[in-house]
């Protein structure tokens, strides 16, 4: 894991309930989440603390590198102007892999190459930055290199404050939001998150690998500030999870998503994998010369709505992974913009709860119904069942070559027998990979259920 520290192990702190506060609101963790909710809670005119573990806000955030922005639009205006873009998405494909073989979908539109844009490849130790400095300009408190290690609770089990790793380093305030990411240590002491974790958490692990922009141009057929997209399945050997390749300027990332209790079972090293990857004759091509200059991994939740822990409790809110936000489904990793969305909404709650004077459960419970009328909630509520869809054995493990076998079929010209009807290649595609067809109408309807 590249985030620092093993983090807090002690329990909760029992205090007395403050007379006076060092903050309206402390938020923990300056990632999306933490940044977006920091910025409303000060522009709301509150006192707000960010704490971050990391010397500075990104320094030790992983992920793949996409970030579909436009829920920024009712946070920064204009952002697309100044956020700190790698390359525009301008091609998004979706690859299925099977053996030496792959099948592709790819759509491309020049248009999300121009504002409003579509979706930007960014380094977090830019995009995070810039997000905490809007923070700040509007008058929250960045404190970073401090790790908080606990809650303080009064005796009503109120959140009243956290403990940091520094010298005298409590902290009071009315209402702490939760922003700390996946494996939330917060969320764990407040009694929120609980129960078998490993079963719906994943891991990703990403290499840098720089290549000169023409060549980055030329292989992905893009031009000026164009970048590409790819989600990928059918990569990831015996363990459930997917890969992904996204274009930088002068770099392209590359990782695998793979589930932890699917790695444990076939004791196989992620990096092993990730080699295979690159060595699969679709992807070599694209990543050939690339020098490795940055190996990272980090956890990610990818239970999705069936799994999110209870997301409210007196004095405290969770917001972005912490309280399980990030959305796999497939065609979509996507976790920045709900990390920010969330964060946004939990701000915003915070900031009304302290304006009536009621931090407890009930005060704070705004943010749910503002989660649930965005897209935060709406998209994981309706997606519910696409992890358990994409992570499924068919979905994963017969599906890759039952496509593969199926576009070879209708593909392969096989003169001079005449050709078969597309409804005989399908069936000949699914017998071959061990699906019925009776299985496959029932996973179609629930696709259709699921993304319709
Ligand atoms: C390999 C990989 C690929 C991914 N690809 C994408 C992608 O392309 N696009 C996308 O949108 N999402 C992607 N995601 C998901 C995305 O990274 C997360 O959903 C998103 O970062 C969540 O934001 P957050 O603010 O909730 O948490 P984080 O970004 O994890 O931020 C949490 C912050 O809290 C700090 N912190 C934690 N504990 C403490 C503590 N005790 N005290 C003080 N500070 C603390 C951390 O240092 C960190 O800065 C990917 C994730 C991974 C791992």
């Amino acid at each position: 894991m590249s985030d620092r520290g093993a983090g807090p192990s002690t329990a909760a702190v029992p205090i007395p309930r403050p007379q006076r506060y060092d903050f309206d609101a402390i938020v923990v963790g300056a990632g999306p989440a933490g940044s977006a909710a920091a910025l409303e809670l000060a522009r709301a005119g509150r006192s707000v603390a960010l704490l971050e573990r990391g010397p500075f806000p990104g320094s030790k955030n992983v992920y793949g590198g996409v970030v579909y922005g436009r829920v920024l639009d009712g946070l920064i205006p204009g952002w697309q102007q100044e956020m700190p873009v790698q390359r525009w998405v301008t091609r998004r494909q979706t690859m299925v892999l099977s053996g030496a073989r792959s099948l592709t979908v790819d759509f491309r539109n020049e248009n999300w190459g121009r504002a409003p844009h579509n979706g930007a490849t960014t380094h977090r130790a830019e995009f995070d930055p810039w997000l905490a400095e809007h923070a700040q300009r509007a008058g929250a408190v960045l404190v970073p290199s401090t790790v908080v290690v606990a809650l303080l609770r009064t005796a009503d089990g109120a959140v009243h404050g956290v403990r940091t790793d520094r010298p005298d380093g409590d902290l009071t305030a009315r209402v702490v939001l939760a922003c700390d990411g996946v494996n939330s240590f917060l969320a764990k002491q407040a009694g929120l998150l609980g129960g078998d974790q490993a079963s719906h958490t994943t891991l990703g692990v990403k290499e840098t690998l720089a290549l000169p922009r023409g060549v980055i141009d030329e292989r992905f057929g893009v031009t000026g500030s164009g970048g590409v997209d790819v989600e990928m399945l059918g990569c990831t050997g015996k363990v459930p999870g997917g890969g992904f390749l996204y274009t930088n300027a002068e770099s392209v990332s590359i990782g695998l998503v793979l589930g932890l209790r699917g790695l444990a079972r076939a004791k196989v090293r992620p990096e092993h994998l990730l080699a295979e990857l690159k060595r699969h004759p679709s992807i070599a091509p694209l990543v050939r010369g690339g020098e490795l200059v940055e190996y990272s991994a980090h956890l990610i939740p990818e239970g999705g709505y069936r799994t999110m822990p209870p997301l409210i409790a007196d004095g405290l809110l969770l917001a972005g992974d912490a309280a399980g936000m990030c959305l796999a489904a497939g065609i979509w990793l996507e976790g920045v913009n709900f990390a920010l969305g969330s964060g946004m909404c939990a701000g915003r709650a915070a900031a009304t709860a302290l304006a009536t004077g009621d931090t407890s459960a009930a005060g704070l419970a705004g943010y749910r119904s503002a989660l649930r009328s965005s897209f935060v909630l709406a998209d994981h509520e309706r997606l519910r069942d696409a992890p358990g869809l994409v992570l499924s054995e068919r979905m994963q493990q017969r599906y890759p070559g039952l496509l593969c076998d199926f576009a070879e079929s209708v593909f392969a010209v096989d003169n001079p027998r005449p050709k078969p009807g597309f409804r005989a290649l399908l069936r000949r595609a699914a017998k071959r990979n061990g699906v019925r067809m009776r299985d496959l109408a029932k996973d179609a309807l629930t696709g259709l259920r699921t993304f319709g």
